[in-house]
């Protein structure tokens, strides 16, 4: 399969690339060419795979030139063979709601069934190459414990994750700063969420620095995070029986919803995709009235979906703009200078298959309140904006995408219902292990010399 930039279709990419690369240079992001349509005949064929089976055919459709579908296939029973649900996902009834349950991973939020397969793909590629790289993120907590999981104790990889100092949960930091394998290594920084995200950015602007230490990252614009994300939409689909489903997603960085447009896309019969915000709404203002216009970031008891630009939603604007990717790089410089609003046509095409709903903390801990009282049934702050999204537009047959296992934010749970949920028992270990991490002042020199002395 042959990708292109959003910014800019006119030179190919392979997915060795894309996979390495992660943005493209031009500053888009990279999209395939043309996508497969299955038939409805095609789909009968996958209906009854398992979960693993089912993730090898679907990627293995956008990354047979790099990786062998059998390598493959043994690759991903590897990397799912770290959760605790056998079938990777679970689909569970609460009340009247569907939940999908992505958070049996090993960091307990969804962002491990990408992440998983991402670190085993990183580590098959460099030994084949021989290649040595340095992972550098920045996180507000979920994707940091999900990349460390996944990179730690790999050979030819180190990775340094930046996490905001004392604004996390401690559950969150825990699964990171408890890992004890040499190759990974945390560093808190004296600032916010977007002071570590800048000093990431400014490293990988230096390129003289970035090259020199081999620099690579994981955001969620990774193409091949968004197909393995894709697989669960499928596989959900099957699961249920039903002629068509709505999904309703928690919502950050457009990662996880992009990757269920992208089934539909594929010939799923899904119908609505819900985008579900916190106060942080600009997608919610953006796909009900058209304006795309960013505030500051709000801190929420769902902080890992405290964004503003999210970064996925360029692949959106080009294929909505029938793969223009020149109205695509306008409009990204319309968005730089946040002067960007939807024009009606487009957001007619957008509200055919989205439509938005925003949850605020008053209604997401009323949401976490009802469904302990009514269901015996503890939801995470994330999830419960997906619960809350979805009451709030009445869509029938919907499914809500439950992306945190509720003991990963304790006081967000503690303030909706006064007690907490337990880790599940595999990670109680966490509790008493010691901690280890670095704070260092908010000044990308230091990260960088912290970092060269540490690859030595
Ligand atoms: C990352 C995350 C989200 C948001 O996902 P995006 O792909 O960024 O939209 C939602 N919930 C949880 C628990 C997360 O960790």
């Amino acid at each position: 399969m042959k990708y292109i930039s959003t910014r800019d279709n006119t030179k190919e990419y392979n997915f060795e690339q894309v996979f390495i690369k992660g943005l493209a240079d031009d500053g888009g992001l990279y999209v395939p060419k043309t996508l497969k349509k299955f038939s409805a005949e095609e789909l009968i064929k996958l209906k009854n795979l398992n979960y693993n089976a089912l993730s090898t055919e679907i990627i293995s459709l956008f990354s047979e030139d790099f990786i062998s579908k059998e390598e493959l296939s043994s690759l991903i029973n590897k990397s799912y063979s770290t959760f605790r649900e056998k079938e990777v996902v679970k689909i569970s009834n609460v009340g009247e709601i569907k939940l999908l349950e992505l958070f049996h991973g090993p960091t307990l939020a969804f962002k491990d069934v990408a992440m998983q397969l991402i670190g085993n793909l990183y580590e098959y590629y460099l030994s084949k190459n021989n290649k040595k790289i340095n992972i550098v993120v920045a996180t507000s907590g979920d994707t940091g414990a999900a990349a460390i999981d996944a990179i730690k104790g790999k050979s030819n990889l180190n990775i340094f994750v930046l996490h905001p100092n004392k604004r996390i949960s401690s559950v969150q930091r825990k699964l990171m700063t408890t890992v004890e394998e040499k190759n990974v290594f945390n560093i808190a920084i004296d600032g916010n969420f977007d002071d570590c995200q800048n000093i990431v950015k400014q490293m990988f602007s230096d390129l003289k620095f970035s090259k020199s230490i081999n620099m690579s990252g994981v955001n969620s614009i990774n193409w091949a995070r968004i197909i393995a994300q894709s697989v669960y939409y499928f596989y959900t689909y099957f699961k249920l029986n039903k002629e068509s489903v709505s999904f309703s997603v928690p919502t950050g960085n457009f990662g996880d919803v992009f990757a269920g447009y992208i089934s539909k896309k594929m010939g799923l019969p899904i119908d609505k995709f819900i985008v579900a915000t916190n106060e942080n709404d600009i997608l919610y203002r953006a796909i009900s009235k058209g304006d795309y216009i960013s505030k500051k970031v709000k801190e929420t008891i769902s902080p890992s979906m405290d964004i503003q630009l999210a970064s996925n939603f360029e692949r959106l604007i080009y294929y909505i703009n029938n793969s223009n990717s020149e109205i695509t790089a306008d409009i990204m410089k319309k968005i730089k200078e946040n002067s960007y609003q939807i024009d009606k046509s487009s957001l007619e095409i957008i509200q055919k298959d989205f439509l938005s709903e925003s949850c605020n903390k008053e209604e997401t801990l009323s949401i976490i309140k009802k469904n302990y009282e009514e269901n015996d049934k503890i939801l995470d702050p994330h999830t419960a904006v997906g619960v809350g999204a979805a009451k709030k537009l009445s869509i029938k047959d919907c499914v809500v995408l439950s992306t945190a296992h509720p003991s990963k934010f304790p006081d967000a749970i503690n303030l909706a219902i006064n007690k907490s949920e337990k880790l599940p028992q595999e990670l109680e270990y966490l509790l008493d292990k010691d901690e280890n991490f670095e704070v260092l002042k908010n000044n990308t020199e230091e990260v960088k010399q912290f970092i060269k002395k540490r690859i030595k």
